[in-house]
C-alpha cells in the first residue's frame, strides 16, 4: 500500500514484510565520558554562559558552539542548545512532571523572546536522542534553531492545512477521527499514530482544542504537554528498549503561518538509506493502526 502524507506531500510505502528481515541487532550507543561532557554543570567553562536558566539550573540554554546559522551574515539566524538536565545519565523517561513542565515552559519562553526578532522567519525546536537520531553528545539536550527563511517543508504544510480549511471550512486536525489511532490522551492533548505516518511507530501529540502555537499555552497546558510527551517516550521504550528518537515541534512561527500545532516523535527504528534519499519516499514496516494498538496496550 502506498500513501501520500497529507502534511508534507511525501510518499510512504507500507511494506509489512520488511519487518521480517534479519536485523543486525548490534546497536550503537553514544556515551560521552563525564569529564569530557560540555553539558555537565562542572564543565560549564567549555560552553557559553547560559542565556536562560530554570528549575534549579536543571534547564540551561546556551549558544551552540558549532552553529548552523550565524549572526550578521547572509545566513542570519540563531542556534541554541537547550540542556534539559544536570544529570549526565538522565533523560525524559526519568524526569518528574514538574521537570517536564519547566522544560515545556522554557521552549515557550524562548519562542516568545525570539518572536521579537523580526529577521527570523522560522524557528525549529527539536531533540536528537541517541547516536542513531543524530546526537553528538550523550547528555540530554535539545536544539533551537532560528532561520531567516521559511523552509519548503513548512511552506507545504502551511499551504496544505490552509487549503484544507478553505475547502472544508474546518481544521484538518480538529475534525480528524483519532479513535483507531489513539495512543494516549489526557485533559488537553491527544497522542496518536497518524494514518499516513512516514516512520514506524511515529507518534504525533496534538492539543485537543484548536491552539495554533505553543506560545499560547497556559501553565496547566504546558504541564499536560510535558506529561503526555513523557508518557509517549516511556511507551515507545517499552516496545523498543533504549530507543533513539527525534522530537520535532511543528509550530508556525509568524502569526500568518500559524496552524494547529503539534509535536512529532520519530522513533529511529531502522535507518534512512539510498532509496529514501534518492526518491524522497519512505518505507514503513508497520501500519499506523497496528503501531497505535501496541502502544495503547503497553
Ligand atoms: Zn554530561
Ligand atoms: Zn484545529
Amino acid at each position: 500500500m502506498i500513501k501520500k502524507n497529507f502534511l508534507t506531500g511525501e510518499y510512504v510505502i507500507y511494506s509489512l514484510d520488511r519487518a521480517k528481515r534479519p536485523q543486525n541487532i548490534k546497536k550503537d550507543i553514544l556515551t560521552t565520558p563525564i569529564k569530557l561532557c560540555p553539558f555537565c554543570i562542572e564543565n560549564n567553562h567549555m560552553t557559553s554562559e547560559p542565556i536562560y536558566k530554570s528549575f534549579n539550573d536543571e534547564i540551561r540554554l546556551i549558544y551552540n558552539k558549532y552553529p548552523i546559522t550565524q549572526y550578521d551574515t547572509e545566513n542570519y539566524g540563531i542556534h541554541y542548545v537547550l540542556i534539559d538536565t544536570k544529570d549526565h545519565e538522565k533523560n525524559i523517561i526519568n524526569y518528574t512532571d514538574e521537570h517536564m513542565f519547566y522544560l515545556m515552559k522554557c521552549i515557550k519562553d524562548i519562542l516568545n523572546i525570539l518572536y521579537e526578532d523580526k529577521k527570523l522567519k522560522y524557528v525549529q525546536v527539536f531533540k536528537n536522542q541517541g547516536i542513531n537520531a543524530g546526537a553528538s553528545q550523550s547528555h540530554s539536550h535539545w536544539q533551537i534553531l532560528g532561520l531567516s527563511i521559511l523552509p519548503n517543508k513548512q511552506k507545504y504544510m502551511i499551504n496544505a492545512l490552509k487549503s484544507y480549511e478553505k475547502q472544508y471550512g474546518k481544521c484538518y486536525f480538529c475534525i480528524m477521527d483519532y479513535s483507531q489511532n489513539l495512543v494516549y490522551e489526557n485533559n488537553d492533548f491527544i497522542a496518536f499514530c497518524p494514518n499516513d505516518s512516514l516512520y514506524c511507530y511515529e507518534i504525533n501529540i496534538i492539543p485537543k482544542h484548536h491552539i495554533t502555537n505553543i506560545r499560547y499555552l497556559n501553565d496547566e497546558m504546558l504541564a499536560s504537554l510535558g506529561a503526555i510527551l513523557k508518557k509517549c517516550i516511556i511507551k515507545l521504550n517499552l516496545i523498543h528498549n533504549n530507543l533513539d528518537y527525534n522530537i520535532c515541534l511543528y509550530n508556525g512561527f509568524r502569526k500568518e503561518d500559524e496552524y494547529h500545532f503539534f509535536l512529532q516523535i520519530i522513533p529511529r527504528v531502522g535507518s534512512l538509506a539510498g532509496f529514501e534519499f534518492s526518491t524522497g519516499m519512505f518505507v514503513n514496516s508497520i501500519l499506523p493502526v497496528d503501531a497505535a494498538k501496541s502502544l495503547r496496550l503497553v
